[in-house]
Protein backbone atom coordinates (compact mmCIF):
# COMPACT_ATOMS: atom_id res chain seq x y z
CA UNK A 1 0.00 0.00 0.00
CA UNK A 2 1.26 3.55 -1.07
CA UNK A 3 0.11 6.93 0.05
CA UNK A 4 -0.64 9.48 -2.65
CA UNK A 5 -0.55 13.15 -2.92
CA UNK A 6 -2.02 15.76 -4.35
CA UNK A 7 -3.06 19.25 -4.87
CA UNK A 8 -6.03 20.83 -5.89
CA UNK A 9 -8.57 23.33 -5.79
CA UNK A 10 -10.11 23.65 -1.81
CA UNK A 11 -13.04 25.37 -2.14
CA UNK A 12 -16.78 27.28 -1.26
CA UNK A 13 -19.38 25.81 -4.32
CA UNK A 14 -22.58 27.06 -4.52
CA UNK A 15 -24.37 24.70 -7.22
CA UNK A 16 -27.46 25.32 -9.16
CA UNK A 17 -29.24 22.11 -10.56
CA UNK A 18 -32.92 22.36 -11.96
CA UNK A 19 -34.39 20.05 -8.57
CA UNK A 20 -32.37 22.33 -6.12
CA UNK A 21 -29.91 24.79 -4.72
CA UNK A 22 -27.00 24.69 -2.32
CA UNK A 23 -24.74 27.88 -1.33
CA UNK A 24 -21.42 27.86 0.07
CA UNK A 25 -20.42 24.88 0.58
CA UNK A 26 -17.28 23.12 1.18
CA UNK A 27 -16.32 21.78 -2.33
CA UNK A 28 -13.33 21.86 -4.62
CA UNK A 29 -11.33 19.48 -6.76
CA UNK A 30 -8.12 18.47 -4.19
CA UNK A 31 -11.28 17.67 -1.67
CA UNK A 32 -13.47 15.16 -3.36
CA UNK A 33 -10.49 13.54 -4.40
CA UNK A 34 -8.82 13.03 -1.37
CA UNK A 35 -12.14 12.15 0.59
CA UNK A 36 -12.76 9.28 -2.48
CA UNK A 37 -9.11 7.95 -2.29
CA UNK A 38 -8.82 7.90 1.89
CA UNK A 39 -11.41 5.03 1.05
CA UNK A 40 -7.98 2.96 -0.13
CA UNK A 41 -5.10 4.49 0.98
CA UNK A 42 -3.37 7.64 3.07
CA UNK A 43 -3.74 10.66 1.07
CA UNK A 44 -1.64 13.79 1.33
CA UNK A 45 -3.18 16.81 0.87
CA UNK A 46 -1.77 20.27 -0.72
CA UNK A 47 -4.21 23.09 -1.11
CA UNK A 48 -4.60 26.68 0.84
CA UNK A 49 -7.40 28.45 2.30
CA UNK A 50 -8.45 31.62 3.35
CA UNK A 51 -8.94 32.27 7.12
CA UNK A 52 -12.77 32.20 6.43
CA UNK A 53 -12.22 28.44 6.26
CA UNK A 54 -13.78 27.62 9.66
CA UNK A 55 -12.24 24.82 12.08
CA UNK A 56 -15.51 23.31 11.59
CA UNK A 57 -15.36 23.07 7.67
CA UNK A 58 -12.06 21.76 8.06
CA UNK A 59 -13.84 18.57 9.96
CA UNK A 60 -14.97 16.95 6.32
CA UNK A 61 -10.95 15.77 6.18
CA UNK A 62 -11.24 14.45 9.87
CA UNK A 63 -11.53 10.97 11.01
CA UNK A 64 -10.35 10.01 7.64
CA UNK A 65 -6.26 9.08 6.14
CA UNK A 66 -5.81 12.28 5.30
CA UNK A 67 -2.52 14.61 6.37
CA UNK A 68 -3.50 18.19 6.32
CA UNK A 69 0.15 19.00 7.00
CA UNK A 70 0.54 20.84 3.26
CA UNK A 71 -3.27 22.62 3.92
CA UNK A 72 -1.73 26.38 4.61
CA UNK A 73 -4.13 28.54 5.66
CA UNK A 74 -3.64 32.53 4.82
CA UNK A 75 -5.26 35.81 5.00
CA UNK A 76 -7.74 36.17 2.89
CA UNK A 77 -10.86 34.41 0.89
CA UNK A 78 -11.30 30.74 0.14
CA UNK A 79 -11.10 29.83 -3.68
CA UNK A 80 -14.50 30.60 -4.81
CA UNK A 81 -17.07 28.43 -7.56
CA UNK A 82 -20.54 28.54 -8.59
CA UNK A 83 -21.62 26.20 -11.12
CA UNK A 84 -25.24 25.75 -12.64
CA UNK A 85 -26.33 22.45 -14.46
CA UNK A 86 -28.81 21.94 -17.32
CA UNK A 87 -31.73 19.69 -16.55
CA UNK A 88 -30.48 16.46 -18.08
CA UNK A 89 -27.13 16.95 -15.79
CA UNK A 90 -25.36 16.68 -19.40
CA UNK A 91 -24.22 20.89 -19.47
CA UNK A 92 -22.78 22.89 -16.72
CA UNK A 93 -22.27 26.83 -16.80
CA UNK A 94 -19.26 28.23 -14.44
CA UNK A 95 -21.28 31.28 -13.51
CA UNK A 96 -17.82 32.11 -11.62
CA UNK A 97 -14.56 31.26 -10.17
CA UNK A 98 -12.75 33.56 -7.68
CA UNK A 99 -9.35 31.86 -7.74
CA UNK A 100 -8.85 34.18 -4.13
CA UNK A 101 -5.49 32.90 -1.70
CA UNK A 102 -4.90 30.70 -4.64
CA UNK A 103 -3.96 33.67 -7.06
CA UNK A 104 -0.66 34.03 -4.60
CA UNK A 105 0.05 30.71 -3.78
CA UNK A 106 3.40 29.21 -3.72
CA UNK A 107 3.32 25.42 -2.47
CA UNK A 108 5.95 24.78 -0.12
CA UNK A 109 5.54 20.49 0.23
CA UNK A 110 6.61 19.36 4.00
CA UNK A 111 9.48 16.92 3.77
CA UNK A 112 7.39 14.47 4.79
CA UNK A 113 5.39 14.69 1.94
CA UNK A 114 8.39 14.69 -0.72
CA UNK A 115 9.23 10.63 -1.06
CA UNK A 116 4.90 10.36 -1.68
CA UNK A 117 5.55 7.60 -5.00
CA UNK A 118 1.80 8.28 -6.49
CA UNK A 119 0.73 11.79 -7.12
CA UNK A 120 -2.41 13.00 -8.08
CA UNK A 121 -2.38 16.52 -9.71
CA UNK A 122 -6.15 17.80 -9.08
CA UNK A 123 -7.57 20.29 -11.03
CA UNK A 124 -5.51 23.69 -10.31
CA UNK A 125 -3.34 26.33 -12.42
CA UNK A 126 -0.88 24.22 -14.09
CA UNK A 127 1.86 26.51 -12.81
CA UNK A 128 1.06 24.77 -9.13
CA UNK A 129 0.74 21.35 -10.49
CA UNK A 130 4.05 21.59 -12.14
CA UNK A 131 5.54 23.49 -8.90
CA UNK A 132 4.40 20.64 -6.55
CA UNK A 133 5.69 18.08 -9.16
CA UNK A 134 9.50 19.55 -9.01
CA UNK A 135 9.24 19.38 -4.87
CA UNK A 136 8.26 15.45 -5.32
CA UNK A 137 11.13 12.77 -5.13
CA UNK A 138 11.22 10.70 -8.20
CA UNK A 139 7.32 9.32 -8.32
CA UNK A 140 6.55 6.55 -9.39
CA UNK A 141 3.13 7.20 -11.12
CA UNK A 142 2.28 10.64 -11.77
CA UNK A 143 -1.83 11.88 -12.80
CA UNK A 144 -3.14 14.82 -13.38
CA UNK A 145 -6.56 16.83 -14.40
CA UNK A 146 -7.33 19.63 -15.65
CA UNK A 147 -10.59 21.48 -16.89
CA UNK A 148 -11.58 24.18 -19.62
CA UNK A 149 -11.06 27.87 -17.19
CA UNK A 150 -6.74 26.05 -17.52
CA UNK A 151 -7.02 24.86 -21.10
CA UNK A 152 -8.43 28.23 -22.28
CA UNK A 153 -6.57 30.18 -20.21
CA UNK A 154 -3.19 28.71 -19.63
CA UNK A 155 -2.23 26.08 -22.33
CA UNK A 156 0.97 26.79 -22.19
CA UNK A 157 1.81 26.18 -18.61
CA UNK A 158 -0.65 23.48 -19.06
CA UNK A 159 1.68 22.02 -21.93
CA UNK A 160 4.23 21.21 -19.92
CA UNK A 161 2.44 19.46 -17.06
CA UNK A 162 1.48 17.39 -19.66
CA UNK A 163 4.84 17.03 -20.73
CA UNK A 164 5.49 14.90 -17.37
CA UNK A 165 2.35 12.86 -16.78
CA UNK A 166 1.75 9.12 -16.99
CA UNK A 167 -2.10 9.48 -16.89
CA UNK A 168 -4.61 12.46 -17.85
CA UNK A 169 -8.11 12.36 -16.28
CA UNK A 170 -10.18 14.47 -18.58
CA UNK A 171 -13.84 14.73 -19.46
CA UNK A 172 -15.32 13.97 -23.15
CA UNK A 173 -16.14 17.67 -23.74
CA UNK A 174 -12.25 18.93 -22.37
CA UNK A 175 -10.69 16.39 -24.38
CA UNK A 176 -12.08 17.25 -27.27
CA UNK A 177 -11.17 21.12 -27.14
CA UNK A 178 -7.67 20.10 -25.94
CA UNK A 179 -7.05 17.89 -28.94
CA UNK A 180 -8.86 19.98 -31.46
CA UNK A 181 -10.15 16.50 -32.37
CA UNK A 182 -14.38 16.16 -32.27
CA UNK A 183 -13.79 12.22 -32.43
CA UNK A 184 -12.80 10.48 -28.98
CA UNK A 185 -10.54 7.98 -30.16
CA UNK A 186 -8.84 10.38 -32.32
CA UNK A 187 -8.78 12.95 -29.34
CA UNK A 188 -7.26 10.36 -27.03
CA UNK A 189 -4.26 9.30 -29.67
CA UNK A 190 -4.04 13.49 -30.10
CA UNK A 191 -3.73 13.99 -25.97
CA UNK A 192 -1.39 10.88 -25.80
CA UNK A 193 1.21 12.61 -28.02
CA UNK A 194 1.46 15.24 -25.71
CA UNK A 195 2.92 13.02 -22.89
CA UNK A 196 0.57 11.20 -21.18
CA UNK A 197 0.44 7.39 -22.13
CA UNK A 198 -2.79 6.73 -20.12
CA UNK A 199 -5.95 8.33 -20.80
CA UNK A 200 -8.78 8.12 -19.08
CA UNK A 201 -12.30 10.24 -20.57
CA UNK A 202 -15.05 10.78 -18.12
CA UNK A 203 -18.22 10.73 -20.08
CA UNK A 204 -20.76 11.56 -17.12
CA UNK A 205 -23.61 9.06 -17.44
CA UNK A 206 -22.29 7.60 -19.97
CA UNK A 207 -19.16 6.29 -18.15
CA UNK A 208 -15.66 6.25 -18.46
CA UNK A 209 -13.01 5.12 -21.89
CA UNK A 210 -9.89 4.36 -20.56
CA UNK A 211 -6.47 3.84 -23.24
CA UNK A 212 -5.35 0.65 -23.22
CA UNK A 213 -2.79 -1.27 -25.40
CA UNK A 214 -4.08 -0.38 -28.74
CA UNK A 215 -7.38 -0.19 -27.96
CA UNK A 216 -9.81 0.92 -24.90
CA UNK A 217 -11.37 -0.22 -21.61
CA UNK A 218 -14.88 0.99 -21.21
CA UNK A 219 -16.64 0.98 -18.16
CA UNK A 220 -20.61 2.15 -17.72
CA UNK A 221 -22.39 4.68 -15.17
CA UNK A 222 -24.34 2.80 -12.75
CA UNK A 223 -27.68 3.83 -13.30
CA UNK A 224 -29.09 5.89 -10.78
CA UNK A 225 -32.92 6.38 -10.23
CA UNK A 226 -31.86 9.53 -8.45
CA UNK A 227 -29.31 12.20 -9.14
CA UNK A 228 -29.07 15.34 -6.94
CA UNK A 229 -25.66 17.22 -7.94
CA UNK A 230 -22.80 15.69 -10.49
CA UNK A 231 -20.51 18.22 -8.79
CA UNK A 232 -17.23 16.71 -7.78
CA UNK A 233 -17.78 12.91 -9.58
CA UNK A 234 -15.03 13.84 -11.92
CA UNK A 235 -12.91 13.81 -8.77
CA UNK A 236 -14.74 11.62 -6.57
CA UNK A 237 -13.82 9.10 -9.45
CA UNK A 238 -9.90 10.05 -9.81
CA UNK A 239 -10.30 9.61 -6.28
CA UNK A 240 -10.94 5.79 -5.91
CA UNK A 241 -9.32 5.50 -9.24
CA UNK A 242 -5.66 6.45 -7.57
CA UNK A 243 -6.67 5.18 -3.88
CA UNK A 244 -7.32 1.94 -5.51
CA UNK A 245 -3.76 2.01 -7.70
CA UNK A 246 -2.05 3.10 -4.80
CA UNK A 247 -3.30 0.81 -2.54
CA UNK A 248 -2.75 -2.29 -5.13
CA UNK A 249 0.58 -0.54 -6.18
CA UNK A 250 1.57 -2.68 -9.41
CA UNK A 251 0.07 -1.66 -12.57
CA UNK A 252 -1.15 -4.88 -14.34
CA UNK A 253 -4.04 -4.45 -16.60
CA UNK A 254 -6.02 -6.60 -14.44
CA UNK A 255 -5.31 -4.11 -11.38
CA UNK A 256 -6.04 -0.73 -14.03
CA UNK A 257 -9.19 -1.84 -15.12
CA UNK A 258 -10.38 -2.83 -11.51
CA UNK A 259 -9.46 1.04 -10.34
CA UNK A 260 -11.91 2.08 -13.14
CA UNK A 261 -14.66 0.26 -11.22
CA UNK A 262 -13.24 1.68 -7.87
CA UNK A 263 -13.48 5.42 -9.11
CA UNK A 264 -16.83 4.77 -10.91
CA UNK A 265 -18.22 3.19 -7.70
CA UNK A 266 -17.53 6.36 -5.64
CA UNK A 267 -18.53 8.79 -8.29
CA UNK A 268 -21.55 7.02 -8.25
CA UNK A 269 -22.21 7.84 -4.40
CA UNK A 270 -21.10 11.29 -4.81
CA UNK A 271 -24.06 12.38 -7.32
CA UNK A 272 -26.63 10.60 -4.86
CA UNK A 273 -26.79 14.15 -2.75
CA UNK A 274 -25.39 17.94 -2.66
CA UNK A 275 -22.06 18.54 -2.61
CA UNK A 276 -19.85 16.34 -0.70
CA UNK A 277 -23.21 15.37 1.69
CA UNK A 278 -23.25 12.04 0.24
CA UNK A 279 -19.30 10.97 0.82
CA UNK A 280 -19.35 12.02 3.96
CA UNK A 281 -22.15 9.35 5.14
CA UNK A 282 -21.02 6.61 3.06
CA UNK A 283 -19.60 3.14 4.71
CA UNK A 284 -17.00 0.98 3.31
CA UNK A 285 -19.80 -1.66 3.59
CA UNK A 286 -21.91 0.36 1.10
CA UNK A 287 -18.82 0.95 -1.19
CA UNK A 288 -18.40 -2.97 -1.21
CA UNK A 289 -22.09 -3.80 -2.00
CA UNK A 290 -21.98 -1.07 -4.87
CA UNK A 291 -18.71 -2.71 -6.16
CA UNK A 292 -20.68 -6.28 -6.25
CA UNK A 293 -23.62 -4.39 -8.10
CA UNK A 294 -20.64 -2.89 -10.79
CA UNK A 295 -19.54 -6.33 -11.41
CA UNK A 296 -23.33 -7.55 -12.26
CA UNK A 297 -24.07 -4.71 -14.49
CA UNK A 298 -21.05 -5.17 -16.79
CA UNK A 299 -21.07 -9.43 -16.15
CA UNK A 300 -21.50 -11.48 -18.79
CA UNK A 301 -20.49 -14.80 -20.48
CA UNK A 302 -18.24 -14.65 -23.79
CA UNK A 303 -19.89 -15.42 -27.04
P1 LIG B 1 -16.05 18.49 -11.27
O1 LIG B 1 -17.53 18.51 -11.06
O2 LIG B 1 -15.44 17.13 -11.13
O3 LIG B 1 -15.64 19.19 -12.54
O4 LIG B 1 -15.40 19.33 -10.10
C1 LIG B 1 -16.03 20.42 -9.51
C2 LIG B 1 -15.12 20.96 -8.45
O5 LIG B 1 -14.01 21.61 -9.08
C3 LIG B 1 -15.81 22.00 -7.59
O6 LIG B 1 -15.81 21.56 -6.25
C4 LIG B 1 -15.02 23.29 -7.78
O7 LIG B 1 -14.71 23.94 -6.58
C5 LIG B 1 -13.74 22.85 -8.48
N1 LIG B 1 -13.36 23.78 -9.57
C6 LIG B 1 -14.18 24.37 -10.47
N2 LIG B 1 -13.47 25.14 -11.31
C7 LIG B 1 -12.17 25.04 -10.94
C8 LIG B 1 -10.94 25.60 -11.43
N3 LIG B 1 -10.90 26.43 -12.48
N4 LIG B 1 -9.79 25.25 -10.79
C9 LIG B 1 -9.82 24.41 -9.74
N5 LIG B 1 -10.93 23.85 -9.24
C10 LIG B 1 -12.10 24.15 -9.81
Amino acid sequence: MHPILTVGSVAFDSIKTPFGEASRVVGGAATYFSIAASFFTDVRLVAVVGDDFTEEQTQVFSGRRIDLTGLQRVPGETFRWKGEYSFDFNTRDTIYTHLNVFDQFRPVLPESYRPTPFVFLANIHPTLQSEVLDQVHEPRFVAADTMNFWIEGTPDELRKVLGRVDALVINDEEARELSGEANLVKAARAIQRMGPELLIIKRGEYGVLMTRDRGFFAAPAMPLEEVSDPTGAGDTFAGGFMGYLASAGEMTDTVVTRAIIAGSALASFAVEDFGLERLLRLTPDELQDRLAEFKRLTHFEAL
